[in-house]
């Protein structure tokens, strides 16, 4: 853990050029990044939005994670809004099938919906490009600091492919899956001992599974074991080991051990091995009659990372509070999922489904780095213990709080006040109108973080409407 101690200032940055000021930055645009920055634009707040990558989906697209859960629980949706449109258009686009919401399934995964990668990205851009959301591809922030013209908020000292520039926002969304932001700026972030592994997906061809010989498969398998060249963690377990990726053609088969995906250079050796036992995979399937011509492909363009840093948040997820269904008083999404373990040293997976009727809600404060004032978080890495995280990683759940912060970044930015200040009751009223579900839930007072902290009350405020739909305030 680190101990927060906010934007600071760097010499070198004071000669470097300020070249846009804006209302909310979003830094990462995956399932969280995305959701965040168009809610944002949609309610008017001028919105950037700044991804490492030239593509917006994040683990989603570049990890190939392409089917996103889970939007219903029991028969009904529990989540809804600015994500769920983004799936139901790539559906209504020929990019996805829908399963039938209204019967319970055997399996959760059964109402992921696997949505075609081209098209749901294309959709993206659409919609942050139709809300007015100035896409910033090939940038990453290099440093946060303070602003220097009597505005509240930061300045952002951003990496691009022509050097380094400033630029000025009231409020951040950090939603790099890595709390990258967060770390930037020293708000306390947390870690597992141990990390969950992770995956590179991909798919293969080139074969006719009727003519594979699996003697021979079973064989070879024991050969290339018995000398090092697989590892039982290169594919999921079978009857001969491999047989089962030859039946699916590939998919999330494989768990890349030891892996950190929170720094660059860690992400580095994610990649590198990810591709090594793929390719060791692909060495022993070649040898294996019937699979001589296999191919693969397609191979995800990143190693899926599950786990790295969560904040520290004015409130946390815990496994308790995740699997009895406890309702936050400040909540502002559901969740849906089960506790998802991939076990740090196997292939297995420890998954323990939530009990009949247990729908799961994630708390407003959970998105706000203790202390904060101009930065939230999405996604992944909001606050909870390793166990939560697990089950609220999951997509669906990622573009709900994404929309939750970007609803009370814009908020914050047009009322001027402090992220811990925007008005639960408003920030629901937002987020209601712009199609997301709400939990329903008793607020114990309009500016949930203070009070929980047992800080300051605020006044009295306007109905919440108002406060949606008031102007921004002057400078
Ligand atoms: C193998 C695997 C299987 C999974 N299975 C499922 C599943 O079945 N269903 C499901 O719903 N979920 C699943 N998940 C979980 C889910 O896909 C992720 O937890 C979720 O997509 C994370 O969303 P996010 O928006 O928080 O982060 P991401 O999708 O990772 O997005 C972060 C974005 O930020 C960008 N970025 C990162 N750092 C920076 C930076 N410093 N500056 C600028 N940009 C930056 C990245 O390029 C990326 O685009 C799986 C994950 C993995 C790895």
């Amino acid at each position: 853990m680190t101990s927060p101690n906010r934007a600071h200032h760097l010499p070198f940055a004071a000669n470097l050029p300020v070249t846009a000021v804006y209302d909310v930055v979003v830094i990462g645009g995956g399932s969280a990044g995305c959701t965040a920055a168009i809610q944002a634009a949609r309610l008017g707040a001028r919105t950037a939005l700044i991804e490492k990558n030239g593509i917006l989906g994040g683990t989603t697209i570049v990890a190939s994670v392409n089917f996103p859960g889970l939007f219903h629980a029991w028969g009904k949706q529990v989540i809804a809004g600015i994500g769920w449109e983004v799936v139901a258009e790539t559906a209504r686009r020929g990019g996805a099938e829908l399963p039938d919401f209204s019967v319970v399934p055997e399996r959760h995964w059964q109402q992921q919906v696997r949505v075609n990668r081209f098209l749901f990205s294309s959709i993206l851009d659409e919609r942050c490009l139709d809300a007015g959301v100035a896409l910033r591809f090939h940038e990453l922030p290099g440093a946060v600091m303070p602003r220097e013209d009597g505005e509240a908020g930061v300045a952002l000292v951003i990496t691009g492919k022509t050097g380094l520039e400033v630029l000025l926002t009231r409020t951040v969304v950090d939603a790099t899956g890595d709390a990258d932001v967060a770390g930037l700026m020293g708000y306390a972030r947390e870690k597992s001992a141990r990390l969950q592994p992770g995956t590179l997906i991909y798919e293969l061809g080139g074969y006719d599974l009727d003519t594979v010989d699996r003697e021979a498969l079973a064989a070879r398998y024991a050969a290339a074991s018995a000398a090092g060249k697989i590892l039982p963690t290169d594919h999921r377990s079978g009857d001969p080991p491999l047989l089962r990726e030859l039946i699916t053609r590939g998919g999330s088969c494989m768990h890349v051990l030891d892996i950190d995906g929170s720094t660059s250079r860690s992400r580095t050796e994610a990649e590198l091995k990810g591709r090594q036992a793929l390719m060791r995979v692909y060495r022993l399937l070649r040898t294996v009659p019937g699979c001589e011509n296999l191919e693969v492909t397609y191979v995800a363009n990143e190693c899926g990372v599950r786990e790295t840093w969560r904040i520290v948040g004015e409130a946390m997820v815990t496994h308790d509070t995740y699997v009895s269904g406890h309702v936050w008083p400040d909540a502002i999404c559901h969740s849906f999922y089960p506790i998802d373990i991939h076990q740090p040293d196997s292939i297995h997976i420890d998954i323990r489904p939530l009990n009949p009727g247990v729908v799961p809600t994630i708390p407003y404060r959970a998105l706000v780095p203790r202390g904060s004032d101009h930065l939230l978080v999405a996604g992944r890495c909001i606050a909870g213990d390793q166990a939560a995280n697990s089950a609220y990683r999951v997509q669906a759940t990622c573009m709900a709080t994404g929309q939750a912060a970007g609803a009370a970044a814009a908020l914050s930015a047009r009322h001027s006040v402090s992220v811990r200040d925007v008005p639960l009751e408003a920030l629901r009223t937002a987020l209601r109108t712009h199609g997301a579900i709400v939990p329903e839930a008793e607020p114990s007072d309009d500016s949930p973080v203070r009070m929980a902290a047992g800080n300051v009350r605020q006044p009295a405020l306007v109905s919440a409407r108002s406060w949606v739909e008031r102007p921004r305030s002057a400078p």
